[in-house]
């Protein structure tokens, strides 16, 4: 099972994806995460720590590198839980390449919708609490730009194909958690089998 998890930044797509992995004992693969990891790593990456910290995207061609590697080693078999990813229109077109060219493809997609006065509430305190260099007042706003325009026309790529889960994440985590698990196993339970 491929599930794309899409949500504004703040929305908490974070703490429910390590959740959701463990539960249906899929890998989590946070492009954000990969990018910190390879902005500290590698020369390259130094460049990409830079669009990071200014809450703009790193560019579609370094990301799509970094995933396909990710999609190689086995734990993906089975499937993958894909936090913050894809972010621009030619990501999904090129996961969907991507995987059909393996016989896989994404199965369901997430969108965790949280009114954006909230988001910014919840950054803020973020910022206090974990220090990240991109959770500043300023950054928060590319990033909500950003997302609006360049993730949120990913969502219609996808309901295009029939594929989303509209989330309410304005509610208790554990709340939150259980919705999706129902969503994801009605589809389950639904798709055709193989
Ligand atoms: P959040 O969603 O809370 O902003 P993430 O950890 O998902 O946090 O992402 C942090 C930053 O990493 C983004 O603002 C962006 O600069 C970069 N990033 C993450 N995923 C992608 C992606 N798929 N494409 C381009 N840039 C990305």
């Amino acid at each position: 099972m491929r599930i794309v998890f899409i949500g504004p930044p703040g929305a908490g797509k974070g703490t429910q994806c390590r959740r959701l992995s463990a539960h249906y004992t899929i890998p989590h693969l946070s492009t954000g995460e990969m990018l910190r990891k390879a902005s500290r790593d590698t020369p390259v990456g130094r460049v990409v720590g830079a669009y990071i910290d200014n809450g703009q995207l790193a560019p579609d061609p370094l990301v799509m590198r970094i995933v396909r590697k990710r999609l190689q080693r086995n734990d993906c078999r089975r499937g993958s839980l894909f936090d913050g990813f894809p972010r621009t229109v030619i990501q999904s077109e090129l996961l969907d390449e991507h995987l059909s060219a393996m016989g896989q493809k994404v199965d369901i997609v997430l969108d965790l919708q949280v009114k954006e006065a909230e988001l910014v509430e919840r950054l803020l305190a973020r910022a206090e609490v974990e220090g990240r260099d991109d959770d500043t007042a300023e950054t928060i706003q590319r990033r909500l730009h950003v997302f609006r325009t360049q993730t949120a026309p990913v969502l219609d790529y996808y309901a295009g194909r029939g594929l989303i889960e509209q989330i309410d994440g304005q509610r208790t985590a554990d709340e939150v958690f259980d919705e999706i698990c129902d969503r994801i196993d009605t589809r389950l339970r639904n798709q055709e089998p193989g």
